[in-house]
């Protein structure tokens, strides 16, 4: 059958290539999941709702990614719901493991502290791998190799507006690198240290920035972090950013601090603040019309203009009846108008 045409890890529904596209430009771009076989249901869920909207039509490629060996049910339920080419990959062990020189025991008593506070997620080992993992590993796994842009999914989120155009090719052409569609606050106690270390990376490399006055109380005049991050549960972002030395080099920097594990930092705000240290505010786009939700967080757009309906449209839930809310406040709220000042070494030793 198919499968056969494929080694073992990459498997096919129908030949995509096969299917007629429509003209245009296509980019180099992959879905990109990292999930685990336990959520096939919901990771169903996601694809449906993906594919209805937007890559039905767009047919790019999914990279399936997990700690553990994928089920041969979850890549037969998972590629037969979809006319794209599936890839499922495993982790390489030491994109995953703990580290040698983490202390262990140091990483179960900061659990246990942490869970004394209430932190979701506080007295878990995996979901900091999880978070490490997307933070320093993702972009390096041999299937992402031959891709240059990446959509992250997940299991268990919804889309609502049907995309007439490709995000790819609009980032491509409008030299954005990274984009996300919510903006919230972080849990100041998993992230304590972050600011910190990220204000003494950019001291000590001597970085001039621009965006990363968006992520500082006053804008820029001093120097405390205000916790709003990118989701990024969602992303379409460029994998060169992410492999860059620039990139590389912040990561390595927080990951020796072993705080993926002593505290909690989640990939979304050291994401974040890698945009705000090597990026500027027009390289970093906000998917506006795309409706998406994960949890109870969404964004939808009122579409109203006929303008906005040619490239979109959405059928949006009612909140209050689904018990969802916006992010508009403080984060998003502000996006639009916010301007970036340039911060040096004076703006950072303050
Ligand atoms: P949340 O969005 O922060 O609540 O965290 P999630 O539980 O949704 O995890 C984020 C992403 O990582 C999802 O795509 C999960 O499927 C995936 N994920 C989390 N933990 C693991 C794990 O231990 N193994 C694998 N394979 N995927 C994981
Ligand atoms: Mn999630």
């Amino acid at each position: 059958p198919w499968s056969k045409k494929f080694p073992a890890n990459r498997t096919t529904a129908m030949a995509y290539r096969d299917i007629p596209k429509e003209p245009g430009k296509r980019a180099k771009a992959a879905i990109i999941a990292l999930v685990r076989n336990s959520e096939l249901q919901d990771m169903l869920n996601t694809l449906k709702s993906f594919e209805g909207k937007f890559n039905s039509r767009y047919n790019y490629p999914y990279v399936f990614l997990n700690d553990e060996p994928f089920t041969q049910e979850f890549m037969d339920t998972i590629s037969a719901h979809t006319s794209s080419e599936t890839m499922f990959g495993l982790l390489p062990k030491d994109h995953w493991e703990v580290p040698k020189w983490i202390d262990q025991t140091e990483a179960q008593l900061s659990r246990i502290q942490m869970a004394k506070k209430g932190v979701i997620y506080a007295s878990s080992l995996s979901y900091r791998k999880m978070c490490r993992f997307n933070s320093g590993f993702f972009y390096k796994h041999p299937l992402l190799q031959e891709f240059d842009w990446y959509w992250r999914i997940e299991p268990d989120v919804d889309f609502y507006c049907d995309l007439k155009y490709d995000p790819f090719i609009y980032m491509q052409e409008n030299n954005k690198i990274y984009s996300f569609v919510i903006a919230i606050k972080e849990i100041r106690n998993t992230i304590n240290n972050l600011w910190a270390y990220t204000i003494k990376y950019a001291l000590d490399n001597n970085l001039n920035t621009t965006l990363l006055s968006y992520f500082t109380n006053d804008r820029g005049r001093g120097n405390d972090y205000n916790l709003c991050h990118f989701w990024s549960n969602f992303e379409i972002a460029s994998l060169k950013f992410f492999r860059s030395d620039q990139y590389e080099s912040y990561f390595q920097y927080l990951d020796k601090t072993g705080n993926f594990f002593y505290e909690r930092y989640g990939d979304a705000p050291v994401h974040s603040l890698a945009a705000g240290l090597f990026l500027d505010k027009d390289q970093v786009h906000f998917f506006e019309d795309i409706g998406y939700r994960h949890s109870n967080i969404i964004n939808c757009p009122e579409v109203k203009t006929d303008e906005l309906k040619a490239k979109s449209t959405c059928q949006c839930p009612n909140l209050d009846e689904e018990g969802l809310r916006r992010a508009e406040w403080p984060c998003l709220g502000d996006w639009k108008e916010y301007e970036p000042r340039n911060m040096t070494n004076t703006d950072y030793r303050r």
